[in-house]
């Protein structure tokens, strides 16, 4: 569109599969064979192989993060899709794999470790900078953010700083409802968004929102695995003296842990949750389906996660989605069904 690159996407929607590296915690001494690059030389980078029951899975991917991939190594791949926010273009990239696997590592990185931030901070970063780069050629621009939780299909605003509007559960007293207007926009009613001037400031909001997610934590199993949590930047350009206009957004979304729960085993709250985590990883997974396919029908409104980036999704937007995979052994079954995810939406 304007300014940058144009990424080279075949289609729009991307997938990159990142494996962490064992943790001390994991417990086990193992040099992860069950999990390999393939050896042909054309899959080198984009594939992965996977042993479970003496079988070989294989599969191939646009990008593949092995353990020793650092932080900067996944941010150089994905530089030029966050930039493309600030050309105008709507941006989803996604974490999706089973709690423990990375998700938020790759998202946020690690706590009290500025050198592995992650890439909600790393993307700031940048786009501010560029901002700043921006300005000798005319552009000014105007960020605003929100920050929500999607728990058992039910919007909480994670900006809220109406305590009251929480009941401690984790569940809103509030409905928020969703709504798309004609220009593509969405409007979530009563959401809290916040104009920001710099990634500092962003940073301020991402703490307040991780202690808005622990507040409803204290009934709630590990909510934070069991909720999206949904990051969103909108952008709005404007080129004093060209007057060309841009508006963009960056939607980086943290899903819930993807681990198959079993339906049986679980009663009350546990089978709501279950529930609803299973309805809207698949709904994601249809939509991305149906939209990589062409087809005439997406079906968005089969999930609030779906209908709340249903703008981001469609159209000239980018998709990417990272899939993240534990190299432990007791979790290969796991691995397998996240990756055949991923290869369904690749
Ligand atoms: P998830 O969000 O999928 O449940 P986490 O991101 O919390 O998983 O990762 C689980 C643990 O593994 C955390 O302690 C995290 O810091 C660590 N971890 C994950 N990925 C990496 C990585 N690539 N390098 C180092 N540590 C990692
Ligand atoms: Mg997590």
């Amino acid at each position: 569109k304007l300014h940058n690159t144009i990424l080279e996407l075949k289609g729009n929607i991307r997938v990159f599969c990142r494996v962490r590296p064992f943790l001390p915690d994991d417990g086990v001494n193992t040099d992860g064979k069950l999990i390999s690059y393939p050896t042909s030389i054309e899959a080198l980078g984009r594939g992965i192989d996977i042993v479970q029951g003496g079988q070989k899975h294989s599969f191939t991917f646009d990008k593949v993060f092995m353990p020793d991939a650092t932080q900067d190594d996944v941010f150089v791949e994905i530089s030029q899709l966050v930039q493309s926010a600030l050309d105008g273009y709507k941006v989803c990239i996604f974490a999706y794999g089973q709690t423990g696997s990375g998700k938020t590592y790759t998202m946020m990185g690690r706590p009290g470790h500025p050198e592995q931030k992650g890439l909600i901070p790393h993307s700031l970063e940048q786009i501010f900078q560029t901002r700043q780069s921006l300005q000798p050629q005319g552009w000014r621009y105007e960020m605003q953010v929100s920050m929500l939780e999607i728990y058992n299909e039910t919007i909480r605003d994670l900006l809220s700083t109406n305590r009251s509007s929480s009941t401690e559960n984790g569940a809103s007293a509030k409905q928020y409802s969703i709504k798309h207007d004609a220009n593509g926009n969405t409007h979530v009613s009563d959401l809290t968004i916040v104009d920001v001037r710099s990634a500092k400031e962003v940073s301020f909001l991402l703490d307040q929102a991780a202690q808005s997610r622990s507040v409803g934590k204290t009934q709630m199993n590990e909510q934070s695995s069991r909720s999206h949590f949904v990051f969103t930047l909108r952008i709005f350009g404007v080129n004093e003296s060209t007057e060309q206009q841009v508006q963009g957004v960056l939607n980086l979304i943290d899903l819930a842990g993807s681990e198959r729960l079993s339906k049986s085993g679980s009663t009350g709250d546990r089978l709501k949750e279950t529930q609803a985590i299973n309805k809207s990883l698949s709904s994601l997974s249809d939509v991305i389906f149906a939209l990589a396919k062409k087809e005439d029908h997406i079906p968005f409104r089969n999930s609030k996660l779906t209908y709340l980036l249903q703008p981001c999704l469609g159209g000239d937007s980018k998709t990417l989605m990272f899939v993240n995979i534990s190299p432990e052994p007791s979790s290969v079954g796991e691995s397998l069904c996240s990756l055949r995810f991923a290869a369904r939406v690749n």
